[in-house]
């Protein structure tokens, strides 16, 4: 694979010879650069600084997070499943012990995306686990490395396998997505990326066009996820970020966050 650098806001990875001067993801108006400017990371400095820690969370599901934190603070999350295990969101850092431990599980069979922000080193995760990555249509244009491994999928959702499901449910970006995993729960499990915004009381869930940036969406969106969100059956919720678990009144505290909005 050819060099690379990593931004250190997101953790978008792109080409050292093809770089932007200023990381495009984090140029959008729902990321941002921080005053003193863009700055990069090679890869080798990042495994040098930092390592990866995995949790597990709860039977069948394990947290890979940076260590210390990295860029967004994002953790993927690892689900494991009969007939093969899916990587949820991707972090910029992937190591031997994870390589091993992940392999040691079954592999993957598939990485799939929420969103842009996480899109980080993908194709070298695609790569080391030979298996495909999932990404919706509706965010193709903030793809920075269009590897051999990506797969865009198309409408409002598509099944994989042991019942999962990826759906499309938009917002903060046109292709947000989330994972719907029938068997880590009674009722189902979403898994979410920022998708939905879980708050450190764990007593409100906002869906936003940008969370750092504070920028809201437009009411009419707010009713049209909702919606789309009542015809998901699940009691559990994990978010983008560590702490971001919920597996105790999630459509209830849903219902009484998204009256607030309207
Ligand atoms: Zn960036
Ligand atoms: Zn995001």
């Amino acid at each position: 694979m050819k060099n690379t650098l990593i931004c250190n806001t997101c953790g978008t990875t792109y080409f050292e010879d093809s770089h932007p001067e200023t990381c495009t993801i984090c140029l959008d108006e729902r990321q941002w650069v921080p005053p003193a400017g863009q700055s990069w990371i090679k890869s080798e400095e990042l495994h040098h600084k930092h390592s990866v820690k995995l949790n597990r969370l709860q039977d069948r599901l394990y947290e890979v997070e940076i260590n210390p934190m990295f860029a967004i603070g994002q953790r993927a999350l690892l689900v494991l499943s009969e007939k093969g295990n899916v990587l949820w969101d991707c972090i910029p850092l992937l190591d031997e012990m994870t390589i091993e431990f992940i392999k040691s599980k079954g592999g993957l069979k598939a990485i799939a995306f929420s969103h842009p922000h996480f899109y980080s080193n993908m194709n070298e995760w695609a790569e080391i686990f030979d298996c495909p990555v999932y990404i919706h249509k509706n965010d193709e244009e903030h793809i920075m490395i269009r590897g051999e491994y990506i797969q865009l999928w198309s409408g409002d959702e598509t099944d994989l396998w042991d019942g999962m499901k990826l759906i499309c449910i938009g917002g903060h970006f046109a292709g947000s997505s989330i994972l719907h995993v029938p068997f880590l729960s009674k009722e189902g499990t979403i898994v979410c990326g920022d998708t939905l915004f879980l708050s450190p009381s764990k007593k409100h869930f906002s869906i936003v066009y940008s969370s750092p940036n504070r920028i809201p969406l437009p009411l009419a969106e707010i009713r049209r996820i909702k919606k789309r969100l009542d015809s998901v059956p699940f009691d559990s919720f994990y978010g983008y970020i560590k702490n971001q678990n919920l597996r105790k009144d999630v459509k209830e505290i849903l219902e009484t966050s998204m009256a607030k909005y309207v």
